[in-house]
């Protein structure tokens, strides 16, 4: 079994991430609470003149290094290597790319050793990987084939709408063995 994981939101928390740089750097103006998180890009959830803001956040350089990992996602990893899953992250970098790139290496370097990024494929388009699943935050993955994974999405406020095969959290992964 190929594993096609998502980064941002499935293993390193972004979400959680962006609110603590936002109160850091806004502390007159509070982020939008998890609970109220609507559209899948958080700058969309932000009126039209906060969204430049939003975006200086996540191009900032730091950002993606200094992310926490979602509960339980490493384990999960870790648990799906021991039962000889083949695991690949898949990721597709923000545009201003300069500090995110370089930092979703780190990332994975970090928490789970330099030789794991050879298992890292950086794409803006996931149809064009194959893989048996894709476990993605994403409500609806597009691209320009019809992908050969499933997509698990990774339960969030934001995707509450997605019509992915699967809706999964850390805590009941396991329920994809059994598809
Ligand atoms: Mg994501």
């Amino acid at each position: 079994m190929l594993i096609l994981l998502d980064q941002d939101g499935v293993l390193a928390d972004f979400d959680e991430g962006f609110r603590r740089a936002w109160r850091a750097r806004h502390p007159d103006h509070s982020p939008v609470a998890r609970a109220q998180r609507r559209a899948f890009r958080v700058r969309d959830d932000y009126p039209a003149e906060r969204r430049a803001d939003v975006e200086r956040i996540y191009a900032s350089p730091g950002f993606f290094r200094g992310l926490e990992p979602v509960a339980g996602s490493i384990e999960a990893v870790r648990e799906m290597l021991a039962l000889g899953f083949d695991v690949r992250i898949c990721t597709a970098p923000i545009d201003d790319y300069q500090h995110c790139v370089v930092e979703k290496y780190q990332w994975i370097e970090h928490h789970f050793g330099r030789l794991f990024t050879r298992r890292m494929i950086l794409s803006k388009d996931k149809t064009l990987v194959a893989g048996d699943w894709l476990i993605d935050d994403n409500p609806v993955v597009k691209g320009a084939r019809v992908p050969v994974w499933r997509h698990a999405v990774l339960d969030a406020p934001y995707n509450v709408e997605s019509t992915a095969q699967a809706r999964i959290r850390w805590e009941t992964w396991r329920e994809l063995l059994e598809r």
